[in-house]
């Protein structure tokens, strides 16, 4: 299956895409964490990203569309993907079409703005391995400790309430013509995110018409 996952900063793509990728058997692929390995490793790739992700604003397509071509002609992608945060514009949506990407289904992950800046507000991840808390939903056994490995856990830094409103504007901006996109071709569903994961995850679930 060919799958993406489509939604707002905080809509829990991340979440969803590791439990999908989990039960289906195929990787998962976020654009996101691809880019701050990028940064970490201090590759050219990061370096130019690294200032629009910091002010909340999208890396340019076509570096996008570079990555997501290279990641996609790996050999683990060859039975299907989970993409995590990407095509986020209509560009990039086209993009898939031009190097014969056929995507089976795009779940929508939706949640209102007010919920996103909670939700993000209170996101602590751990730079060590990757794990995601939250401090208000999903706390941690030891405040600000990984249960998974025991390292810091840390706020990202483009989870900072001012940058969280500039993403949520951007998202904002380009949703549309992207949910269009697919709509029109009879891919879109629609999962309400609104409550815990679990919920998320067999609705998601419904939607590709799987039990949980
Ligand atoms: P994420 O982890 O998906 O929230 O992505 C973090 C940041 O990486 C975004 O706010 C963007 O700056 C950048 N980014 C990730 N995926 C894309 C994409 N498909 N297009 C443009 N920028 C992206």
């Amino acid at each position: 299956m060919k799958l993406v996952l489509f939604g707002a900063p905080g809509s829990g793509k991340g979440t969803q895409a590791e439990m999908l990728c989990a039960k289906l058997g195929i990787p998962s692929i976020s654009t996101g964490n691809i880019l701050r390995q990028a940064i970490q490793d201090g590759t050219p790739v990061g370096m130019r990203a690294e200032k629009y992700i910091s002010a909340g604003q999208l890396v340019a397509d076509d570096v996008m569309i570079d990555i997501i071509r290279d990641r996609l002609n790996q050999p683990d992608c060859a039975n299907g993907f989970i993409l995590d945060g990407f095509p986020r514009t209509l560009n990039q949506a086209q993009a898939l079409d031009t190097l014969g990407v056929e995507i089976d289904v795009v779940l929508s992950l939706e949640i209102s703005d007010d919920m996103v800046e909670k939700r993000l507000s209170g996101r602590r991840v751990c730079l060590n391995c990757g794990s995601v808390y939250n401090v208000e939903y999903f706390k941690p056994k030891t405040e600000n400790v990984c249960d998974a490995c025991g390292h810091a856990l840390v706020r990202r830094s483009d989870d900072e309430p001012e940058t969280v409103r500039a993403r949520l504007k951007v998202f904002n901006e380009t949703v549309e013509p992207v949910k269009d996109y697919y709509e029109k071709r009879g891919k879109l569903k629609l999962v309400i995110c609104d409550e815990d994961k679990m919920v998320v995850y067999v609705r998601a679930l419904e939607q590709l018409g799987l039990k949980p």
